[in-house]
């Protein structure tokens, strides 16, 4: 999509802090930062949003809730369990869709927020 600026960083035209990529996702780091560690994760194939997903999405979606924890995990933000089954850490996923869901960039993207509490992206 000509003038995204998430296809651009997708094509690396500009630059980013990439934290992962495969054949159909890329994750970095958000360049305004709500919480110690705030990634976005995309799909490289150009989509505006969710409402915009149809069947030949689903996989990538999958792929994508997939890969929140994984990256989380990576960034110490992973879901623990206490000796006495207590959860401990963890991280917070949000995707923003159309202007009453407070959008700002029309391609998907999902953000992953962690670390301790309190932040700027926690509701
Ligand atoms: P939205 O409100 O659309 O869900 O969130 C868009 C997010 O993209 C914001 O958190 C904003 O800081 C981030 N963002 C906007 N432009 C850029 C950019 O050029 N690079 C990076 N890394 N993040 C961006
Ligand atoms: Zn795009």
């Amino acid at each position: 999509m000509d003038n995204c600026i998430f296809c651009k960083i997708a094509a690396k035209q500009i630059p980013s802090s990439i934290v992962y990529e495969d054949e159909d996702l890329l994750a970095f780091k958000d360049i305004n930062p709500a919480a110690p560690v705030h990634l976005l994760l995309i799909p490289k194939r150009h989509v505006a949003s969710l409402s915009d997903c149809d069947d030949s999405h689903t996989d990538m979606l999958g792929k994508l809730l997939r890969l929140a924890p994984k990256l989380a995990a990576e960034f110490g933000c992973a879901v623990t369990y206490e000796a006495d089954g207590t959860p401990a850490g963890g991280f917070k996923t949000m995707i923003n869709s159309g202007p009453n869901g407070g959008q700002e960039v029309y391609h998907l993207h999902m953000h992953v927020y962690g670390g301790p509490r309190p932040w700027r992206g926690q509701h």
